[in-house]
């Protein structure tokens, strides 16, 4: 599959629609009319590729809806060089916006069958996470920490404890909190012991599953 112009002129409207829904920080949406979305599906579903939307990708999961990106790393407040544990990488689109803010991205996935997928795309489009990890998010990546960000791009029924300790002094962890819909959640560290949380409305993820074993 190629990318157009017929593409690049979709992306364009995209970026313009999450602009206009209140995304303000000019790098996020340049990202969203940047990365080619329909390279990030199945190739059957292209023309769905640049409306607002989520789909479904393999494995019962879902590529989040472009404003939903938009917004979680909107306030996630990205820059150059920070290290950043992502948990659900799913179709890698998340991915490729937090390495197109030239951030070191970690991330994690659990479904066998869209890690393998996901790891082979990026080789081939030329993204490079500095890990693609398969492996359960509750968990995080203690061998790597502190992060400076953290994003979770599937709902959570409560803060994973192990994820907020993994977490830099001064580091925000974006987080979307709930069963059946959520809270989208920042949660500063301002000290070793001490977090602030704020909330920013609802949204409506695929759960984050935790591993028994
Ligand atoms: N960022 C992705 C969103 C995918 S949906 C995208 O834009 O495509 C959420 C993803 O979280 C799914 O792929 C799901 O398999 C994964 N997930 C759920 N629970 C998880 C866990 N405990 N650890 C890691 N990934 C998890």
């Amino acid at each position: 599959m190629k990318d157009t112009f017929k593409h690049q002129g979709m992306r364009n409207k995209l970026a313009d629609t999450v602009a206009a829904k209140g995304i303000e920080d000019k790098k996020v949406v340049d990202a969203i009319r940047s990365i080619p979305r329909h390279l990030f599906m199945d190739s059957s579903f292209e023309d769905h590729a640049y409306q607002d939307k989520p789909f479904p990708i393999a494995a019962e999961q879902t590529i989040s809806q472009p404003y939903t990106v938009a917004f979680q790393t909107e306030l996630l407040d990205v820059l150059p060089g920070h290290k950043v544990l992502e948990i659900g990488t799913g179709s890698g689109y998340q991915t490729a916006v937090l390495l197109h803010l030239k951030s070191k991205v970690y991330t994690v996935e659990r479904q066998l069958e869209l890690f393998k997928k996901t790891n082979i795309f990026f080789k081939k489009m030329g993204y490079r996470p500095k890990k693609l990890v398969f492996g359960d998010g509750y968990k995080g990546l203690p061998e790597h920490a502190p992060f400076d960000r953290i994003i979770v791009t599937a709902g959570a029924p409560e803060v994973p404890k192990k994820l907020l300790s993994q977490l830099k002094i001064g580091g925000k962890m974006v987080i979307p909190v709930g069963e059946e819909d959520q809270v989208m959640m920042r949660i500063t560290r301002n000290s070793e012991t001490e977090f602030k949380r704020e909330t920013f409305g609802n949204f409506r993820f695929v759960p984050l599953l935790e591993d028994k074993n």
